[in-house]
């Protein structure tokens, strides 16, 4: 069995979809298990229907519930217009999907309080209407499809908006739903970021969770491969946004590919990376506009040659500068530290300490002001904005003669507040001002980049 799953872009519209089924059909002999994430856009415009309700405005978020139904009953006309009866059962599951939905937000609006678990409920939507609609598409082509609803066997904690997955339960539960699901079918389908506590209370995996929701099914069934279907050819060298000129990466270690998840690469979830490890299973990041290209795969560290493989960066991050002269030489200060993150749900990314001062960095999304007020209580503490974080990553990038003249050379007029390389020898990190941060990744980009080959 293999896993295939597929993005936003890759179920955006009729066209993307139908060029979707089509590389499923390409591949029926492997027994997919397709996972999909909501259209393009559609989860944004459902956490702006959650702000809409949490603010009691009521006719704001009824405009973007219209909205939301009809581009999804569109859709399916598009794709079933010569299958009426298909396009019926999508448009009737659609309805179905969207007036549960409607009452629900009806709900919030009236009483004006949007709870977390409310909120999962909401947000999850894109995905079952999705799924909704591609299973009926792909039955309407003749490829006989067996639904699956994710809150099934994707099995969390009670954390609603970031469900930490319970691997024990997972491992129990896919493979008897995926196997009755199968039962007489060509694939099957299922929700990508849609999970639900033991006790069936719905909960999501976090933003741009359906990459995770692949690999914990590949691990749970023991997929002969996980693939990534997204936008471009491929984990690239940084950020095609952001930097001209990158270029595939053809082969990639899962540490290399954790690294770079986990320091901004948006490619993949960073998460993605670990299921799949525990049962040494590849993944392969490939282009549904292009399914012809070879992509990248990601493998055990001992297939992958060592050298410099990408820039990632994150735009926005949080310098927490804590200074306390009671530091020195103190046995259990870190310890305290670095238990208020942990109380708190904080996670770190970089770290560096002096005589008498931590700096650690963190993501922007997350809320640190708990943190800082208990840390207030005994250090000072002191929060830069506006900072970028950038790394570079690569299997023992350390044995690299002068990468460190190379990675800093083009940044000769750059403030470089941190510096960070992690003992695993993958990763070079370090925070610049937010101004500097595209010129500062371009360069480093031209110049690590520049004479080497790759593909
Ligand atoms: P999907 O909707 O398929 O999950 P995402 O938008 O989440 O797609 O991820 C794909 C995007 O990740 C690409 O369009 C690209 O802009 C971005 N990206 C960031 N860093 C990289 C990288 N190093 N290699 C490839 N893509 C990257
Ligand atoms: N639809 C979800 C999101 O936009 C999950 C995903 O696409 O991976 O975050
Ligand atoms: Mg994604």
């Amino acid at each position: 069995m293999i896993v295939m799953k597929f993005g936003g872009t890759s179920v955006a519209n009729c066209e993307a979809i139908s060029r979707t089924i089509s590389i499923v059909q390409s591949k029926l002999a492997q027994k997919p298990v397709v996972v999909v994430s909501a259209l393009s856009k559609v989860t944004d415009l459902l956490y702006k229907i959650s702000d809409q309700a949490a603010k009691k405005n009521t006719a704001g978020a009824v405009e973007l519930l219209d909205q939301l139904r009809s581009r999804h009953i569109g859709l399916a006309h598009d794709l079933m217009a010569e299958t009426p009866s298909f396009c019926h059962d999508a448009c009737s599951r659609i309805n179905d999907i969207c007036d549960r939905l409607d009452a629900f937000v009806g709900a919030v609006c009236a009483l004006g309080e949007l709870s977390d678990r409310s909120k999962a409920v909401i947000i999850s939507t894109g995905e079952y209407l999705s799924s909704n609609i591609i299973c009926c598409a792909m039955n309407s082509k003749g490829i006989k499809t067996g639904f699956m609803d994710a809150r099934t066997m994707i099995i969390t904690g009670n954390d609603y908006l970031k469900g930490e997955p319970d691997m024990a339960a997972i491992a129990e539960k896919v493979p008897g739903v995926v196997s009755e699901a199968y039962d007489g079918n060509d694939a099957v389908i299922t929700q990508g970021f849609v999970s639900a506590t033991s006790d069936g209370e719905p909960t999501v995996l976090g933003r741009g969770g359906s990459d995770y929701s692949a690999s914990l099914i590949g691990m749970a069934i023991d997929a002969s491969v996980i693939e990534i279907w997204t936008d471009v050819d491929g984990v690239r060298t940084a950020d095609p946004r952001k930097v001209e000129n990158t270029r595939c990466i053809e082969r990639i270690s899962f540490e290399e590919a954790a690294e770079m998840a986990h320091f901004g690469a948006k490619v993949l979830h960073p998460l993605t990376i670990e299921p799949a490890v525990k049962k040494n299973i590849p993944i392969y990041v490939l282009n549904s506009m292009n399914s012809e290209g070879k992509g990248t795969v990601i493998l055990q560290s001992s297939f992958i040659e060592d050298g410099v493989k990408s820039v990632s960066f994150k735009e926005n991050i949080l310098v927490i500068n804590i200074f306390s002269t009671k530091m020195i030489n103190t046995s259990g200060f870190l310890k305290k530290v670095f238990e208020i993150f942990s109380i708190n749900k904080v996670s770190v990314d970089l770290i560096s300490t002096s005589e008498a001062n931590i700096s650690v960095t963190v993501d922007s999304s997350q809320n640190i002001d708990k943190v800082v007020e208990q840390l207030s209580e005994f250090a000072d503490v002191y929060v830069d904005s506006d900072k970028s974080q950038i790394s570079v990553i690569g299997k023992n990038i350390i044995n690299l003669k002068g990468l460190l003249s190379r990675t800093f050379a083009p940044l000769a007029d750059c403030k470089i507040y941190m510096i960070s390389q992690g003992a695993s020898y993958v990763n070079l990190s370090f925070v610049v001002d937010r101004s500097e941060l595209t010129d500062a990744v371009r360069q480093i980009h031209k110049y690590l980049f520049e004479n080497e080959s790759c593909n």
